[in-house]
């Protein structure tokens, strides 16, 4: 599985915003972005006109980054958010909140997106009951995804849920702290995501 190794915190400093990539971290006053909220380089801190095509590609960079997916991935996405009825940008924004390793995250299962992949590919979780573990993986409505045996109990998972709580779990999932399982209510819809994203600036950058 193709994915990137580079330092995490550039990311947020090159897209000039948290994107949370690094769980509790980003929280603290550790966090790189808090220290040094301008571009990373030399020329980090002198300011530049940015062309409309500029913004487009940042935009969908600051995307691909939150949910770490490489170009090839996202772009597929697109396409078929393309073909799916709707609007096509929110259509995205849906795909991507229903990949597996975003809801494992987003039950708390993993402290960000980048670590549920890990524990997904090493097979820690079921779905409906059955061993899942491809990050990728679309859920859909109705679905259970569920922490498998080996990972219960663990002071890490413990703290991961605590900060989840603080984070709040989404609507369109229900998680039963007791038991380790969550629920997918519903399908994610774009005003389920409150970070600001502008994804007319995406369809855009793909519709030339
Ligand atoms: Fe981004 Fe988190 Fe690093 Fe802060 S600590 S710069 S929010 S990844």
């Amino acid at each position: 599985m193709a994915r990137y190794t580079g330092p995490v915190c550039k990311l947020c400093r090159r897209e000039g915003m948290k994107l949370f990539l690094k769980g509790e971290r980003c929280f603290t006053d550790k966090c790189a972005f808090e220290r040094r909220p301008y571009p990373p380089g030399q020329h980090g801190q002198s300011r530049s006109k940015i062309s409309e095509y500029g913004l487009q590609l940042r935009e969908k960079q600051k995307v691909k980054r939150i949910y770490g997916l490489l170009e090839n991935q996202f772009h597929n996405l697109f396409k078929k958010a393309e073909r799916m009825r709707g609007v096509t940008g929110e259509n995205l924004i849906s795909l991507l909140e229903r990949r597996l390793d975003n809801v494992v995250f987003r039950l708390g299962f993993a402290s960000s997106r980048r670590e549920a992949r890990i524990l997904i590919t090493q097979g820690h979780f079921r779905v409906n009951g059955r061993k899942v573990n491809i990050p990728s993986y679309m859920i859909r409505e109705g679905n259970t995804i569920e922490v498998a045996e080996k990972l219960k109990g663990g002071e890490k998972l413990k703290e991961n849920l605590k900060s989840a709580e603080r984070r709040g779990i989404p609507e369109w999932l229900s998680l039963n702290a007791g038991n380790l399982k969550g629920v997918v209510t519903r399908l994610p819809q774009r005003m389920d995501v409150t970070m600001p994203i502008e994804e007319h600036l995406i369809v855009e950058l793909y519709s030339k």
